[in-house]
């Protein structure tokens, strides 16, 4: 599933070749996404002006002069930009054609993703308002987390990885965040001190800001979006190393099933 690191990927990707150009027109192959699209849909975006691409959590946002385009890569969607000439194969559901004679074009095996297009402020769809700070702008901290945390019984790890708490931290980065911060995943959220949860605050910071300077995790399906393979990987600690030794002290990594989720922690560097 693409995570964060992957979806600023994307972002930083496809965003030259789609500001300052038009929407000549949309090619629409599958409606049926995670929500079907509108009948309209093509129509409505057809003719606008591309301002810029932001993202906000997993979402990529189209700016433009009448409105924004929602996207999500769901479980195996990919944004790519190509020659519009470029024939469509399996799973190319959208082509959004630009005035440049390129097209950003969606493809998605499982339709787990989705497009919405959102007219108003986007902030306030309903897929973006209760959604919590972003992991890598100003305001997110060690003491905020601190202060949300009065009110969590739930294990720390739970706890990051809730999107209204903060967005983008994933199972891998809250395993490997937890390992860099010295914490222990199963501890509840609500006993971290202050001082640690600002370890945590800069390690999830640092292991996120890593993975987007190296392209995003390894997935096997994921697609840059120049084609290429996402076979860059980070350096990981304890993700999927159950029983390899500590790359610090040596002692196996444990891995254990929380909220039906894979962690994973060493026993002796994790307190
Ligand atoms: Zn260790």
């Amino acid at each position: 599933m693409p995570e964060l690191p992957e979806v600023e990927t994307t972002r930083r990707g496809i965003a030259p070749a789609l500001e300052g150009r038009r929407i000549a027109r949309v090619i629409v192959r599958e409606r049926r996404l995670r929500w079907p699209l509108p009948r309209d849909f093509a129509r409505r975006l057809a003719g606008r002006h591309i301002l810029r691409v932001r993202r906000r959590a997993k979402y990529l946002l189209v700016e433009t002069d009448g409105g924004t385009l929602l996207a999500h890569l769901g479980m195996s969607g990919s944004l790519r930009i190509l020659d519009r000439r470029v024939a469509p194969v399996a799973h190319d559901h959208v082509d959004i054609v630009l005035d440049s004679g390129r097209c950003l074009r969606f493809n998605d095996p499982r339709r787990f993703g989705s497009l919405h297009w959102v007219t108003g402020d986007p902030a306030a769809h309903p897929l973006l308002a209760r959604l919590g700070p972003e992991p890598l702008a100003p305001g997110f901290d060690g003491d905020y987390l601190w202060q949300r945390a009065r009110r969590h019984r739930v294990a720390v790890k739970q706890f990051i990885m809730n999107a209204q708490v903060v967005v983008g931290v994933g199972n891998i980065y809250a395993s490997e965040a937890l390992f860099r911060a010295g914490i222990r995943p199963s501890t509840q959220a609500r006993r971290v001190s202050r001082v640690r949860m600002r370890a945590l605050a800069t390690a999830i910071t640092a292991v996120l800001g890593d993975a987007i300077r190296v392209g995003g995790t390894t997935l096997r399906d994921y697609v840059n979006p120049d084609g290429m393979p996402g076979y860059f990987r980070q350096k990981l600690y304890v993700y999927e190393r159950a029983g390899e030794p500590c790359r610090r002290c040596r002692t196996p990594i444990r891995q254990v099933v929380q909220g039906q989720r894979s962690t994973y922690y060493c026993p002796s560097c994790q307190r």
